[in-house]
């Protein structure tokens, strides 16, 4: 029998819609490549370059003809470099097998999710998130749990507010410090509380530490998996190049995972993409072994942004401003604006030429995220843009 054409398309992986922060970062470039008077504060990617030795890295790669299939979850010598990289920076010991190379941290957060989920499971999301997690767990079918936090507790879940949530079917945590959208930073404390109730509970977390060397005030950043066996049990490291190395183009992250759960990732990753580009694995073991001054040198540029752009927005009468200690995000509360976050980052787009994210896809419609990755002078002027819209209001 012929059956109805078009037919119906799937609703679980099919029905995503469009990521909003990739779909109005390219909007904010394409505004700019055509001559608009748009200050694009949209972009989650470092506005330097990589650094030249890991472009030469992959340079030479290419003309060396690494030009290959590598084995699906990565060059064996990277998944050693990341293997000592997180004994030695991260204080997580792991062997090369327990880490999986993957064509971006998206990726790698998506496989955690894909091989530990199955429909009715329960994932607890500390809000307001990443907007791409909550789509990746119904994407498996499961079920998001949100776990609010607040600014006073800078956007860090309490204990109590995480086990009010814990239930028969609760799977999975994603813990995402510092954080994307708000720039909060977990302290140590609130880490064990974390790795304790999974442990209690016998639920997993998925730690996504891609922010990890974008900390403030001197802060250190805090692996879950550092905390204790029991704790690296129940933990999945995700992390990459794209934010720390400035390498976002290059589509580069890995997980880090009990051995149990890399095999599963590492099979779905051979049956999907196969390997991250040959060469530019290359770049990234150079990143892993090659001097980190200019990790460094990004940071410091990142941190003196933090302080002027926090300084300049807390000076707008309608905005509430926390101070974020790390990632390069800042996570205004727009409630007194009267508008949505939606309105907002349109208007404010429309009006002045500003181009935010709107806190709604994060879980928080009454805050914009906007990204301080970009140069001082984009900086003053975004803010001088926006204490005029928000005057005008
Ligand atoms: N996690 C978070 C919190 C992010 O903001 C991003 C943004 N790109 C990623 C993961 C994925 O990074 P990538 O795929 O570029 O490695
Ligand atoms: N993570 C960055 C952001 O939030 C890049 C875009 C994306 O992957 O979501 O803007």
């Amino acid at each position: 029998m012929k059956q109805v054409w078009p037919p119906k398309l799937s609703e679980t992986l099919g029905g995503l819609q469009p990521s909003m922060t990739l779909a109005i970062t390219s909007k904010a470039k394409a505004m700019l490549a055509a001559g608009a008077d748009v200050v694009a504060m949209s972009a989650g990617e470092p506005d330097f370059d990589t650094p030249q030795h890991i472009k030469d890295a992959a340079v030479r790669a290419l003309a060396a003809g690494q030009t290959k299939y590598t084995p699906a979850s990565g060059l064996p010598a990277l998944r050693e470099a990341v293997a000592e990289k997180m004994l030695r920076e991260n204080g997580v010991p792991c062997e090369a097998q327990q880490v999986v190379v993957a064509p971006g941290a998206k990726f790698s957060v998506f496989s955690a999710i894909a091989v530990l989920c199955e429909p009715g499971d329960e994932v607890l999301l500390p809000t307001p998130c990443w907007l791409s997690y909550a789509e990746m767990v119904r994407a498996a079918g499961a079920v998001v749990v949100p776990v609010p936090t607040t600014a006073e507790n800078g956007f860090c879940a309490r204990p109590e507010d995480i086990a009010a949530q814990v239930s028969g079917r609760t799977k999975l945590l994603v813990l995402n410090t510092p954080s994307n959208p708000t720039g909060g930073v977990w302290p140590k404390a609130a880490l064990e509380a974390v790795g304790r109730l999974a442990v209690e509970h016998g639920f997993a977390v998925l730690a996504d530490e891609i922010y990890e060397k974008l900390v403030y005030d001197g802060l250190e950043h805090v692996s879950l998996a550092s905390l204790g066996e029991d704790v690296r049990e129940h933990t999945i490291t995700v992390n990459g190049f794209s934010k720390a190395f400035a390498m976002t183009g290059w589509r580069l992250g890995y997980s880090v995972s009990p051995p149990w759960i890399a095999s599963r990732i590492a099979a779905l990753q051979s049956h999907t993409t196969s390997n991250a580009t040959s060469f530019a694995q290359a770049g990234a073991l150079a990143a892993l072994q090659g001097p980190r001054e200019p990790v460094e040198t990004m940071r410091r540029a990142f941190e003196s942004r933090r302080d002027r752009i926090y300084e300049l927005l807390s000076g707008i009468p309608r905005l509430r401003v926390a101070r974020p200690q790390g990632a390069f995000y800042i996570f205004p509360d727009i409630r007194d604006t009267g508008l949505d976050s939606m309105t907002f980052a349109q208007r404010a787009l429309e009006e002045v030429g500003v181009a935010v994210i709107p806190g709604k896809p994060f879980g928080a419609d009454t805050n914009i995220r906007l990204s301080y990755a970009c140069g001082m002078e984009a900086i003053e002027k975004a803010c001088a843009r926006l204490a005029q819209f928000c005057a005008g209001l």
